[in-house]
This record gives C-alpha cells, structure tokens and sequence, in this order.
C-alpha cells in the first residue's frame, strides 16, 4: 500500500485499457474477414448498427472513463465501497464490487 495516492497507477492501467478496448469496439476488425458466409455486397454498404452488448460495453467503458476523470474510480456505484485491485484488473470497467455484482445487475 502506497497511501492515498496509490490509486493512480491503477487508474492510468485501466485507462488505458479502456481506451484500448473502447478503440477496438468501436473500430472492429472487418466483419467479412471474420465471416467468410458474409460476402454479398450490400453487407459494406449498411450501416450496421453495433449490436446491444457492444453498445452496453460502451457505455459501461465511457463510464469507467468518467469515473476516473472524476476521481471516483474503484468504487462500487451502488454501495461506495472499494471494489479491490483484482476484479479492477479483471474488469476495468466494472461498476459494482462483488458483493453488489450478484444482486444489482438486472437486465432493464
Ligand atoms: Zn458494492
């Protein structure tokens, strides 16, 4: 333990590697390149939407992202409580700790 300040080098690690994954999600590897069965040609003219998942990563991301601009990276959203450097690592972009995880998150 480093005292107050030994957050920082958490939050410049999930910083970064939530730019990355942001860049990567919203930027995907070509999805013909991926799928050799999608070769018809409307497929790269529409626009397609990114699907739910990608969209909720997203703003769970820009979140994460919020929350360390803020200051208030590393904390649980819903009880305030510290999440732990380890589930941080697992999942940088994480709004509850654990204990939380298992009964806030409800679909809708
Ligand atoms: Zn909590």
């Amino acid at each position: 333990m480093k005292g107050p300040g030994g957050m920082s080098r958490i939050e410049a690690e999930a910083r970064e590697t939530l730019l990355r994954r942001r860049r990567s999600l919203s930027h995907p590897p070509n999805p013909s390149a991926a799928d050799p069965t999608a070769r018809w040609g409307d497929w790269e003219t529409t626009p397609t939407p990114p699907p739910d998942g990608v969209r909720r990563e997203l703003a769970d991301i820009d979140a994460a992202l919020t929350r360390i601009q803020e200051g208030r990276y590393g904390t649980c959203v819903n009880c305030g409580g510290p999440m732990g450097l380890q589930r941080l690592r697992a999942i940088p972009e994480a709004r509850y700790c654990v204990a939380c995880s298992g009964h806030v998150e409800a679909p809708g």
